[in-house]
């Protein structure tokens, strides 16, 4: 016997249906003797209606109140996968955030977990009972109910698995595992049948969203046994692991491929060339609290130079304002931003012991003429900077140049 947590997400509850089979699923895991924490998200698409309805009611909605309204999508589901779970004989609890006291800072909209009360849980388990407990959602030191940013799901389910030392945490989705690169964009991506802790975490952060970034830290951080699955579909999906041995030995070079479309481009030109200008344009950027990805910057002959960085999207015209008045400052050229543009990125602790694999990615991009405009790389990944609408391109072109494409 062993205690499981698992984590239904939006599609896999997206209907009245979908919740009644992933009830019958859990009753029947039970059956087998496991003990059996549930966490579930929001039924698929009300998150996105629910952020809609905030903003027709502010251009910049309320952080606190964002968060009292964000949170009912999943009240919903706990309630209904619970009546589910009765009606299958099943004995079960739901909890809100706020109930189990799941703490957070209070930082609205993108709170992180700072500790978990498992007294209510355990009780339960010990009584029989399935616990089910909302995803995405806990509770500031003043009460005030917090969310854990978009995909939080993921992260209330390896934080309970910590807490609790779960045998187990799974993440059951609408696909069979985590693949060599999204599956909705390239028909021949192959599932793995394992990733390491440090790539899965390249992966997210870098824009695969199979796993939300925060939650591959924190199963990381508190090795948590942490597998991929299939809601529907018997199979043993891709488990994230630690295991050094594996990763040296017979991991391929490349692992797996990730493209992210959230990032724009904000250049700043004919800038004075002299010490400490880089910190005079991104100081300002970080102060309004922007997040920098990839910097470039160019020197050109007259002595000036081009400092060009990516921002979120949705920061993009506030890096924007900021630039404009570091441009009036330092007597800049001009200000320019770019949204047409996406960072692909290739990820494999393989890297470390081969050469050429940054030249073989150029290699194939020039190939499809496609146009580099940033590059960065570290350790176990290069991601380059490209326009938009060669995205699906590249990320197919590259897959095969990495020879991750699966037989036919
Ligand atoms: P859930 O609602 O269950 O949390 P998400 O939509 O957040 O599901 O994540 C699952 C989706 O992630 C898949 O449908 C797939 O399109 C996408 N995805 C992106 N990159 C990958 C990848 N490398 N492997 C698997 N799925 C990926
Ligand atoms: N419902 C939330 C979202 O859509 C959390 C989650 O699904 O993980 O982002
Ligand atoms: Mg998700």
């Amino acid at each position: 016997m062993s205690l499981l947590v698992q984590k239904y997400g939006g599609t896999s509850v997206g209907t009245v249906e979908r919740i009644q089979a992933v009830a019958e699923k859990v009753a029947k895991f039970k059956l087998q003797g496991h003990d059996l924490v549930v966490v579930v998200s929001a039924m698929s698409g009300e998150t996105n209606r629910l952020v809609g309805l905030a903003k027709e009611m502010q251009a910049m909605p309320d952080p606190r109140e964002m968060d009292v309204l964000l949170s009912t999508g999943e009240q919903v589901t706990i309630a209904l996968l619970c009546m589910a779970l009765k009606a299958n004989g099943c004995e079960a609890r739901s909890y809100t955030g706020g109930q189990v006291k799941i703490l957070t800072d209070d930082a609205h909209t993108k709170a992180r977990i700072q500790s978990i009360d498992e007294k209510n849980i355990r009780a339960d388990l010990n009584a029989g009972r399935v616990v089910v407990v909302a995803g995405f959602q806990g509770v500031d030191e003043n009460g005030s109910i917090t969310t854990l940013g978009r995909g939080g799901s993921d992260t209330t389910g390896v934080a309970l698995a910590a807490a609790l030392k779960a045998d187990e945490c799974q993440i059951y989705t609408d696909v069979d595992g985590v693949y060599t690169t999204d599956p909705r964009i390239v028909s021949a991506a192959k599932r793995l049948e394992r990733v390491t802790f440090e790539e899965m975490l390249e992966l997210a952060s870098l824009g695969s969203k199979v796993l939300q970034i925060r939650a591959v830290e924190f199963a990381g951080k508190y090795n948590v046994p942490l597998r991929v699955l299939h809601s529907f579909q018997e199979g043993s999906g891709t488990l994230i692991t630690i295991d050094e041995e594996f990763s040296t030995m017979e991991q391929p070079v490349i692992s797996g491929i990730a493209l992210n479309r959230d990032e724009a481009k904000v250049t700043i030109a004919g800038i004075p060339d002299i010490p400490g200008v880089a910190s005079k344009v991104l100081t300002p950027v970080s102060e309004a609290n922007i997040e920098v990805d990839v910097i470039v910057q160019n020197v050109a002959a007259d002595k000036t130079t081009d400092l060009t960085f990516t921002v979120n999207r949705n920061d993009m015209l506030r890096a924007k304002a900021v630039m404009d008045a570091v441009a009036k400052e330092l007597g800049a050229k001009s200000v320019s931003t770019d949204d047409t543009i996406v960072k692909i990125s290739i990820v494999g602790v393989g890297m470390r012991s081969h050469v050429g694999v940054a030249s073989e990615m150029f290699k194939s991009l020039a190939e499809e003429n496609i146009n580099i405009q940033m590059i960065t790389t570290s350790e176990i990944k290069i991601s380059v900077i490209i326009e938009e609408r060669y995205a699906e391109l590249a990320v197919r072109s590259l897959h095969t140049a990495f020879g991750l494409d699966k037989a036919e």
